[in-house]
């Protein structure tokens, strides 16, 4: 740690140009020594790339940046990794056995780097029985969430076996998006799922590859240093952060000493019901059970066995029904296809897909980074969504300015938030706007959105974007979007908004390469 004196005047925040995913380095500044190193995510959505910055080049970056300064050789050193929440495009690059485009295979690519601190949310803390819970839950949707996609690809492509495939059906096409897009949100687990993959139900406990990768983060954490897990409104201790610096943590929500969170059997009213799934909530349990079952091999049929709305022996089972006379020139015929339910109550894949994603993101742990003097703020929501958003007004903290004591607020943070890593790459439902981007009324406002165009549906959301520009000020820095790439910001004319003193300042504090886009905010 550097001295007492050093007081940081300057970070410098990389966001590298891999593709779908976060990878933000943050390097302190105290003048023009670096105090401080911190690597916010290393993720890419499942089986993406960009060919222009495959990870190697983004792992070299890394490694020449973070090699001990003043001294030959030594290992990449950072004082601390977050990993804000266990999805794909925020921690694949963190799994144990990574394999790359140019063909690396199996190898942890962090291995050598040496890690002082980990910092991840309260919900990743396997000491704490209500993350425990919590998790096991989420994973468990993800298994179900899987099983669902796989059902769904396989009853449009007839891949079950089962002579109900719909072939015929009308509405086939609708249906094989519909089981595309359910797949692709098991993507985020880092789970395939194709009318052809095996359901990692079915393998019993196997982990999911995003928990693998958690753990792995966790591991790295204590070879060399140590794992620190933050509950909401906390600002973390000053011997751990640089100095002239003060780090809040605004999320993930708490869950109340009764668990009312994780007990509740019905969403709560408003917006706030999307803070984290309650996947006891009756309608999802059994839909969850149902899949899990069927990926046990326990039910042949198509419907959901545990989930079941009469008792056992008043159904017959698909295969059996096929076989019956009447039901083959009725139910099974042709002229009928339009009327079959077989696969109707995968419809609620598409809502549960939604819920599971939300609750998910929703973990992540959120940070302001400010600066003590000027107060100005680095905001790094993770994937926060909604729920997430508005927990935040609900804490305060008490810091010291010389020998007074003041309470701050969500609102003090985000009135002087001059740089915003925009939560989930840009999505409808992950920035708030009266309780969030309207509150960001400080004059240098800046936003890095980290995305690759058309890897994800409704990304980026052009409402949203519109608002950002507005005010941002036409400082907004897209990572890797053919359509918003980061160099048209050299050849933009100044926006008659910013006077031409702002505008320089922004361009002089801008550095473009094909690996990554830094923006160095002064403190
Ligand atoms: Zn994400």
């Amino acid at each position: 740690m550097a001295d007492k004196k050093q007081r940081v005047t300057q970070i410098k925040v990389r966001m590298y140009r891999q593709g779908f995913g976060d990878c933000f380095l943050l390097q302190f500044f105290a003048k023009t020594e670096r105090v401080f190193t911190m690597l916010i995510d290393c993720g890419i959505k499942l089986n993406t790339s960009r060919d222009e910055c495959p990870i190697e080049r983004v792992m070299d970056d890394l490694r020449r940046e973070l090699a001990p300064q003043g001294k030959k050789g030594g290992p990449p050193t950072l004082d601390v990794l977050v990993a804000t929440h266990e999805h794909w495009d925020h921690i694949a690059y963190f799994h144990p056995e990574t394999t790359t485009k140019s063909g690396g295979k199996g190898q942890d690519l962090f291995a050598d780097f040496v890690i002082r601190q980990v910092w991840l949310s309260w919900t990743e803390d396997p000491e704490n029985p209500r993350a425990r819970q919590l998790n096991s839950r989420l994973r468990d949707g993800a298994r179900a969430l899987q099983m669902a996609a796989i059902k769904l690809q396989q009853s449009t492509t007839g891949v079950s076996g089962s002579s109900t495939a719909l072939n015929e059906d009308p509405s086939r096409a609708a249906r094989t998006a519909f089981g595309k897009g359910v797949a692709e949100v098991a993507s985020f687990y880092g789970l395939e799922a194709t009318a052809h993959s095996e359901p990692l139900a079915a393998a019993g406990s196997k982990s999911l590859k995003t928990q693998e990768a958690l753990e792995n983060v966790i591991q790295l954490g204590k070879k060399h240093g140590r794992v620190r897990y933050f509950q909401p409104e906390t600002l973390v201790d000053a011997e751990n952060v640089p100095p002239g610096i003060r780090v809040y943590v605004l999320g993930p929500p708490g869950i109340q000493p009764d668990d009312k969170l994780l007990k509740k059997s019905n969403p709560s009213a408003g917006d706030r019901k999307e803070t984290y799934l309650n996947l006891d909530q009756a309608g999802f349990a059994g839909f969850v059970d149902g899949l899990l079952t069927l990926a046990d091999g326990t039910s042949a049929g198509a419907t959901p066995g545990a989930s079941t709305p009469f008792g056992a022996g008043t159904g017959l089972p698909l295969g059996a029904a096929n076989q019956n006379h009447y039901l083959r020139e009725t139910y099974f015929g042709q002229r009928e296809a339009y009327r079959k339910i077989d696969y109707t109550w995968l419809d609620a894949a598409g809502q549960f897909a939604l819920q599971l994603d939300g609750a998910v993101n929703n973990t992540s742990l959120v940070l302001a980074i400010e600066f003590e003097d000027s107060e100005k703020v680095l905001l790094f929501p993770g994937d926060a969504q909604v729920g997430s958003w508005l927990s935040w007004h609900d804490l305060q903290w008490q810091v010291k300015s010389g020998s007074a004591t003041r309470t701050k607020t969500a609102t003090d943070l985000l009135n002087n938030t001059v740089l915003y890593k925009v939560s989930h790459h840009g999505s409808h439902n992950a920035t708030l706007r009266e309780k969030g981007l309207e509150l960001m009324t400080h004059p240098d406002l800046v936003a890095l959105i980290p995305e690759q165009e058309g890897k994800y549906r409704g990304i980026i959301h052009p409402e949203l974007l519109e608002r950002l520009e507005q005010r941002c000020r036409g400082r907004v820095i897209v990572s890797a979007d053919s359509g918003h790439r980061p160099e048209v910001l050299r050849t933009t004319a100044r926006p008659a908004e910013l006077d031409a003193k702002g505008w320089k300042q922004f361009q002089d504090n801008l550095e473009i390469t094909d690996t990554y886009v830094e923006y160095t905010v002064e403190g």
